[in-house]
C-alpha cells in the first residue's frame, strides 16, 4: 500500500507522523471521507470544498491547493491500482510542542490513504439496521460545531460506543435542545405521509451524500421540508434511513426497540438507494 505524505509517495511501513504531531495530541486537524467508484471520484470537488472550510475555520492553512489535493488524492488511488476504494486526506496541524498553541506548529501534515472498499453494512442494506438514540449530545454548534469535518472524533466515538453496549448497528444523536442531529457517522432522515424530513444542518454535518439525496428526492417528486425533529417525530416515522459516503443510503427498521413502519425497509428508502446508486455508477471524477 502506498500512502502520500507531505509530498512523497510511500510505502505504509515508511508513512509515519511524529509523536508530536498535534492531530495525535489534540485532534488538532482536519479529514474528508471519499468514495471512488469503478475508477471515478465521486463528488470530489464538494469533499475538497468541505475540507478546506473546516480547516478554515479551525485556522489551519492547508499547505497545498485543492487542485493539488485532488492530484495528490488521484495518484495515491492509481498507484494503489484502486477502482473502487474509499480515500481519507487528512491535514493535521502538524508538529508542535507539548503545548496546545497552534503557533508551535509552523508546518501542516498532509495525508492520502486509499483502501479498497465494498459495502459498509453488508446485508443490512436489505434488512434494515437497528439504531440506538444516544444520551451523549453531539457538540453544540457554538462549542465545536458539528459542519468542521475536524479529526475530534470522540463525540461521534462516545456515541458509537453506547450504541454497541446497546446492540445497536448504528447510534442516533439528539443535540443539547432534544433535537434529531444525525448519526454516528451519516445525516438522517424521517419519512412521513410521504413527505422526506430532515434536521437543518446546524447540529449535523453537512454531508456531500445529504445533497445528493435531497437533490434527488426532489427530482423523484417527493417533498423534502429541512426541519427540527424530536424522538416523537422518529419512533413515530414511517420509514428512516441514514446517508453518508461510507454508509451510503442505509434503511433504519428499529430505534430503541420501536419497529419503524412495518419493521422493514420501506419503499421511499428503497426509491432513494436505487437512485443513489444510478448516480454513482455514472458520475464522478475520472481517475486513469
Ligand atoms: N455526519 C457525520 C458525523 C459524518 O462523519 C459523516 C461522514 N462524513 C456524515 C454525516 C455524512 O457526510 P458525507 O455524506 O459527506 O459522507
Amino acid at each position: 500500500m502506498i500512502i502520500y505524505l507531505n509530498g512523497a509517495y510511500v510505502p505504509k511501513e515508511e508513512a509515519k507522523v511524529s509523536v508530536f504531531d498535534h492531530g495525535l495530541l489534540y485532534g488538532d486537524g482536519v479529514f474528508e471521507g471519499i468514495r471512488a467508484y469503478s475508477g471515478r471520484i465521486f463528488r470530489l470537488e464538494e469533499h475538497l470544498d468541505r475540507m478546506y472550510d473546516s480547516a478554515k475555520t479551525i485556522d489551519l492553512k492547508v499547505p497545498i491547493s485543492k487542485e493539488e489535493m485532488a492530484e495528490a488524492i488521484k495518484e495515491t488511488i492509481r498507484r494503489n491500482n484502486l477502482k473502487d476504494c474509499y480515500i481519507r486526506p487528512i491535514v493535521t496541524r502538524g508538529n508542535g510542542d507539548l503545548g496546545l498553541d497552534p503557533r508551535k506548529c509552523p508546518v501542516p501534515t498532509v495525508i492520502v490513504i486509499a483502501v479498497e472498499w465494498g459495502a459498509m453494512y453488508g446485508d443490512l442494506y436489505e434488512k434494515g439496521l437497528t439504531a440506538i438514540t444516544v444520551s451523549v449530545r453531539r457538540n453544540s454548534a457554538d462549542a465545536l460545531p458539528p459542519n468542521v469535518k475536524s479529526l475530534n472524533y470522540l463525540n461521534n466515538i462516545l456515541a458509537k460506543i453506547e450504541a454497541n453496549y446497546k446492540g445497536g448497528d448504528e447510534a442516533i444523536f439528539f443535540d443539547t435542545n432534544g433535537y434529531l442531529a444525525e448519526g454516528s457517522g451519516d445525516n438522517i432522515y424521517v419519512i412521513k405521509n410521504g413527505v422526506l424530513f430532515v434536521p437543518p444542518t446546524v447540529n449535523n454535518l453537512r454531508g456531500v451524500t445529504r445533497l445528493v439525496v435531497l437533490e434527488l428526492a426532489v427530482s423523484l417528486g417527493f417533498t423534502v421540508k429541512e426541519q427540527n425533529m424530536g424522538y416523537f417525530d422518529l419512533y413515530t416515522a414511517d420509514e428512516v434511513f441514514v446517508t453518508g459516503t461510507a454508509a451510503e443510503v442505509a434503511p433504519i427498521v428499529t430505534i430503541d426497540g420501536r419497529s419503524i413502519g412495518n419493521g422493514r425497509p420501506g419503499p421511499v428508502t428503497s426509491q432513494m438507494m436505487k437512485a443513489f446508486t444510478a448516480v454513482t455508477d455514472k458520475e464522478g471524477t475520472p481517475v486513469y
